[in-house]
Formats: structure tokens, C-alpha cells, sequence
């Protein structure tokens, strides 16, 4: 493999890293296996490194390595896991700019996102789930037997196999391990092959931080490794995040032995804009939600729901700040949006729109592959707007999962109700109105996860996240967050000195 040079903006740390020699953790131990896969530079087309592949042999040792240290660490008290989990905060912060400085040479997006997002909320994730650790509250249930106490514990689930997609990788690694590492459990990580940089980077983190060996173990590859490690008897809870279809496939490869699992799909969210919204607010968040990650987010606000009365003004507002986006390498002060993950995540994105035109929507701007000066080799794609899109067109009711906004309009209320519900996806919705009792009423009509008024993309540790119907029913941040990974034990006690048959008082 022919490394390429890496961006001179890039600090030495971060430069260091992704030019080394990479490993997968399994057990505390940095494993070889003899077959590695190239990793890209998105900005430039070029290789930027090669990880390891796993196999059969690397899934089995990372699954047995969590199950042997399972009994330890969920031994641990609650505040010694939280300490784990805060020395790992403080080690993000303190490397956070050469993590983000990874993200942008892995995946592409500007580095002033990836410091001010991926990076500063997966800190913030540690920090708020090493609180849930020592808070974590079992319950001494009331109940009907004389003579007896009942209790209810709550236990980590086990061994996790996380599988994480590529759009924010160091940030969605965060969003398992917290809950689940705060909740007791031992964790088998799968990060995307695509951009597998940033977790590598953070086992170093982990083994700094303290954590025992085999609490946290990542194996490489793609769908056949992510498969195996479904199948693998010996975990006990798969948590996933990725494209709608791969949660259909992993749903089903689960249930052979009934595997509980938690799913974070895709989306097709609609922003929606009354005409006695601020225009300037909803140009900036339907620009913003659209745009953000290069389009590349689960709640990307991929459908502008807008009042036909004010379509014209507010899509020329759009269309002139879409225009003005620079494209460029992350690391470019200037750079407003980096390149898509890969060459044919692109054709796919711009397959879309293709599509909706000869389904006879209307290109406003964009929909090319972008030349950006010296990144020729770079999957650059200008920012998009469609408009006169029909609800039924693929756009329409189909994740692009990049910069493509399609442009939909409604005259009346229970219309728009049923435009913004009619798709099988429901993560999200915007929307933008000077009038908050009606924005709330409205909110409690789209069948979505999270409603943002006069604001889109909010997030935060403490608020529960996630979807409804094919974006996945699980809640990820928050309280919320540690529900999946934790099991309800009951336990009865008998306090009387007369002993009690089984079953005697409940007539099982
Ligand atoms: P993907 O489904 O292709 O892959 C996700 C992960 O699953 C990767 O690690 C991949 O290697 C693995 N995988 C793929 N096929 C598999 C299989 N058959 N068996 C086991 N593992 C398999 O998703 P992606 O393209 O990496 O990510 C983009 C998708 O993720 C988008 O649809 C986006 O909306 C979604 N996403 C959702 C959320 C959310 O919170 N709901 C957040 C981020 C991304």
C-alpha cells in the first residue's frame, strides 16, 4: 500500500496516528491478522492507511475476551466505574484536537465540526454516563406476602457487540460505550471499515484511562465481520446504527438465538415552515439541516415542507446560501463542506437526483460532482436544492444521505400532517412558525422521535434521542440510553423464621 501525504495542516499528533501501523484491540493485546483493507482520504481520493481485517478467529477471541472480563468489571462499584469513565473525558479533551484532526483526514467533514461536535459531545457523553454509574438505583417493591421482601436489581445485560456507522465515528462509538459501560458491560466494537480511525485512536484512550483489559475490544471489516459478531453465541446484546435495510438483515440474524437489539436507522426528515415564520431563522435552519455533515446525518431535514405562499422567497434564500458554500478539505479555514465518505456513496447521492429530475423535479442548484481546486481525486458534491418535488418521488420518500434537498409544498395544515407522516421513516422534524402553541400542537402530530421549534439539529447529552418506525425504536443520550443495557433481577427474601414453599403465595 502506497501511503499518501497527509494534509500539512494536519498536527503532528493526528499525522503520526493515521501513518502508523494499526492494530485491533482484542484482550488489551494490538492484534495482526495478515490481511488489511485500505483506508481512504476522502478529500483527496487517496489512501490514507490500512487496518487490519478481522475473521472468524479475531471475533471469537474479541467475544471471549469481553466474556472473561465481564465478571470483573461488572464486580466493580458504580464509582469506580464512573472514575474510568471521567479519566476517559478528561483524555478525550485533552487529545481533541488531534481526534478531530483524525475525523476530518477519515471521514472529511470541516475540522471546526468535528472539534465543536463529534469531538466535544463524545467528552460530554463520558462525562454524563460516569454520573449514571454511580447513581444506577435498583427498587424494594412493595408486595402481598407476609413475611417477605422483594427486591429488583438492575444488571448490566452482558457482553454488547456495537456496530457503528461511519458519518460521525468517534461520536457514535461514544453514544454505546457510555450507557453500556456505565451500565456494567463488557463491549465488542465494530466501527465502520469506512472510517475506523478515530476508535483505534480511542483504545489508547481506554488503556490510558485505566479500563481492564478486554472491557473494550474492536475488531475491523464489514458487513460478514459485523455478521459474524450477530450470530456470535456468546454475546448477549447487539446495538446497532446504520442504514435501515442493515437493521432488517441484523434483526433477523439476532433472532436465531433471540439477542435483544437496539436500532438506529435512517431517515427522511421533513423542516417545515409556516408563513408567519422568521424567514431568516428558517433559511439558516432549513440551510443548516440540510447541509450539515454534508447532508451525511440521520436527521438530516431532507424535506423542506414549506407554505406555498412563501416557497419563492424562502427557496431563493436557500438557493443563494447553497451557492456560496465553499467545498473544500477540512482542514481549509474557508472549507464550509468537505467531500461525501467515498466515490460510490456519490454516484448513489447523485443517482437521486438524477432520478427526481426525470421524474420531472426541478434542479435549483447543484446536483454534480464538484471540482474543488487541487482535490481532483476528492468525492466532492455540490450542494443541491429540488424543487417542485412530488411527495411519492423516490427523493421524497427514500434516505440520500447527502447535500440534497428536495422541495415540497402545502397549502393547508391536515395536507402537511400528512405529507410530513408519509414516510416509513420518523426520526425527526423542524419546524419553523412565530406562533409556539401552534408549532406544539403541530409537533404532536408527526410520528418522529424528536421535534425541533424554531431550532434543528439540537442536541444534547441529557435529552433522549432517536427514532420511530423504520428509523428504530431505540433512545440513545439521557437516562433513557442505559435502559437497553441493564436487566431487571428480581429477588425474594424470606424474613420469617418458618420456612415458605415455592410458589405457595403466587400459585405458579
Ligand atoms: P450501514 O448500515 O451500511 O453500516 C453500519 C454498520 O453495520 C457498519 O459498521 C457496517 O460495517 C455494518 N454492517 C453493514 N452490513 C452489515 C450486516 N449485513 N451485518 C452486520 N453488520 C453490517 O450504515 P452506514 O452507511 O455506515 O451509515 C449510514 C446510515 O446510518 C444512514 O442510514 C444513517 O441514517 C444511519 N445513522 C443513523 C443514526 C441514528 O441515530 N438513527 C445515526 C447515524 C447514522
Amino acid at each position: 500500500m502506497a501511503k499518501s501525504s497527509i494534509s500539512e495542516l494536519a498536527p503532528e499528533g493526528a499525522r503520526a496516528f493515521v501513518q502508523g501501523h494499526h492494530h485491533l484491540f482484542i484482550g488489551g493485546e494490538r492484534v495482526e491478522t495478515g490481511r488489511n483493507i485500505d483506508v481512504m482520504n476522502p478529500a483527496t481520493g487517496d489512501t490514507l492507511t490500512e487496518v487490519p481485517l478481522a475473521g472468524n478467529v479475531e471475533v471469537d477471541a474479541a467475544v471471549a475476551a469481553a466474556r472473561r472480563a465481564f465478571q470483573g468489571y461488572r464486580g466493580l462499584s458504580g464509582s469506580q466505574r464512573a472514575k474510568l469513565l471521567w479519566a476517559l473525558s478528561t483524555l478525550i479533551d485533552e487529545h481533541a484536537a488531534e481526534l478531530a484532526a483524525i475525523e476530518v483526514l477519515d471521514n472529511g467533514k470541516p475540522l471546526g465540526e468535528a472539534v465543536a461536535v463529534d469531538v466535544a459531545l463524545a467528552a460530554e457523553i463520558f462525562r454524563y454516563y460516569a454520573g449514571c454509574a454511580s447513581t444506577l438505583e435498583g427498587a424494594i417493591t412493595s408486595n402481598s406476602v407476609p413475611g417477605m421482601l422483594s427486591l429488583v436489581h438492575q444488571e448490566p445485560i452482558g457482553v454488547v457487540a456495537a456496530l457503528t456507522p461511519w458519518n460521525f465515528p468517534l461520536l457514535e462509538t461514544a453514544y454505546k460505550l457510555g450507557p453500556s459501560l456505565a451500565a456494567g458491560c463488557t463491549v465488542v466494537l465494530k466501527p465502520s471499515e469506512l472510517a475506523p480511525l478515530s476508535t483505534l485512536r480511542l483504545m489508547d484512550l481506554i488503556e490510558r484511562a485505566g479500563f481492564a483489559k478486554g472491557v473494550i475490544n474492536v475488531v475491523i471489516g464489514g458487513p460478514d465481520v459485523g455478521d459474524l459478531l450477530v450470530r456470535h453465541t456468546g454475546v448477549d446484546k447487539v446495538a446497532f446504527t446504520g442504514q435501515t435495510e442493515t437493521g432488517r438483515i441484523i434483526l433477523k440474524a439476532a433472532a436465531e438465538d433471540l439477542k435483544p437489539v437496539s436500532l438506529e436507522l435512517g431517515g427522511k426528515s421533513p423542516n417545515i415552515v409556516f408563513p408567519d415564520a422568521d424567514l431568516e431563522a428558517a433559511t439558516g435552519g432549513v440551510f443548516g439541516g440540510i447541509f450539515f455533515n454534508q447532508g451525511q446525518a440521520c436527521v438530516a431535514g431532507s424535506r423542506l415542507l414549506v407554505h406555498a405562499s412563501i416557497a419563492d422567497q424562502l427557496v431563493a434564500s436557500v438557493v443563494k446560501r447553497a451557492k456560496s458554500v465553499r467545498l473544500g478539505e477540512g482542514f481549509q479555514p474557508t472549507t464550509d463542506m468537505g467531500p461525501l465518505i467515498s466515490a460510490a456513496h456519490r454516484e448513489r447521492v447523485l443517482g437521486f437526483v438524477d432520478d427526481a429530475v426525470s421524474e420531472g423535479a426541478i434542479l435549483a442548484t447543484g446536483g454534480t460532482k464538484a471540482n474543488v481546486e487541487g482535490l481532483s481525486g476528492g468525492y466532492f458534491a455540490s450542494p443541491t436544492v429540488l424543487t417542485g418535488v412530488r411527495r411519492n418521488m423516490r427523493v421524497a420518500q427514500e434516505e440520500v444521505f447527502g447535500p440534497v434537498l428536495s422541495v415540497v409544498t402545502w397549502e393547508d395544515e391536515d395536507e402537511l400532517v400528512d405529507i410530513a407522516n408519509d414516510v416509513r421513516y420518523g426520526i425527526a422534524a423542524g419546524i419553523w412558525t412565530s406562533d409556539t402553541a401552534k408549532a406544539m400542537a403541530l409537533a404532536s402530530r408527526l410520528e418522529v422521535g424528536t421535534a425541533w421549534i424554531n431550532t434543528y439539529g439540537m442536541f444534547d447529552v441529557s435529552v433522549p434521542f432517536g427514532g420511530r418506525k423504520q428509523s428504530g425504536g431505540g433512545r440513545e443520550l439521557g437516562h433513557a440510553a442505559l435502559t437497553p443495557y441493564l436487566v431487571a433481577k428480581s429477588v425474594w427474601v424470606n424474613l420469617d423464621a418458618r420456612p415458605v414453599n415455592s410458589g405457595q403465595s403466587i400459585g405458579k
